[in-house]
């Protein structure tokens, strides 16, 4: 059963789980790493998406008229922290191939580990879309919390977060600072190490999956 808590919903499903341990194995080479992360994002954009409003309307089916589930509501806004968020777009667009895409670039000062802005587009009507924002480590939490907070100023009310693997420092951080967002994650891992990685963890989720180390 997926533990929930407030906002936070770590999904324990079996499909997660196994291709979350596949992508933890040092030896999963990038094309494969690339692959998991795109699965594992659709799957998680299942349990994201599962309070989105519905409202019922009439279709004709060969046979005859019924009433079906249709979204309704506010648009999407899918929302990238780059690098590594990059790396979850196409598993959400797949399933939501009507949103809008918006691009939030933070670097992690290696020294401070606060989050540096240097680069943000985002849909020029982001403030009537529910947004997904997409961080597969949220490792201190600083830039997703920082990331949070842009959204906000450009007028985002309806914020969720997919990450792949939280540490608890990052759930506490943006919890705290942002208490009205939804986060999904597949696993809360045991904590950070000195250098600010998530241990047990996978490691640099950009190199790993760019190949760039
Ligand atoms: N970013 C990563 O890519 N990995 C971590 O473990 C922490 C932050």
């Amino acid at each position: 059963m997926n533990l929930v808590t407030g906002q936070l919903v770590v999904v324990d499903h079996p499909l997660v789980q196994h291709k979350l341990g596949l992508l933890r194995d040092a030896t999963t080479d990038t094309q494969l790493f690339r692959q998991l992360v795109d699965e594992i994002t659709m799957l998680l954009t299942y349990e994201v998406t599962k309070d989105l409003a519905t409202e019922e309307v009439e279709v004709g089916t060969p046979l005859e008229r019924t009433t079906v589930q249709r979204i309704s509501g506010k648009k999407v806004a899918i929302c990238p922290i780059l690098r590594a968020g990059i790396g979850m777009l196409d598993g959400v667009l797949t399933l939501i191939s009507g949103a809008r895409v918006g691009f939030i670039g933070l670097y992690r000062d290696e020294v401070t580990l606060q989050a540096v802005e240097y680069y943000v587009k985002l849909p020029g009507d982001i403030a009537e879309r529910d947004v997904i924002l997409l961080d597969p480590m949220l490792a201190t939490g600083n830039s997703t919390a920082a990331a949070v907070s842009r959204v906000k100023e450009a007028g985002a009310t309806s914020i969720r977060l997919i990450a792949l693997i939280a540490a608890p420092e990052g759930i506490a951080r943006v919890s705290e600072q942002h208490p009205d967002v939804r986060i999904v994650v597949a696993s809360i891992d045991r904590a950070l190490n000195e250098k600010g990685y998530i241990v047990p963890g996978l490691g640099d989720a950009g190199d790993r999956l760019y190949g760039t180390k």
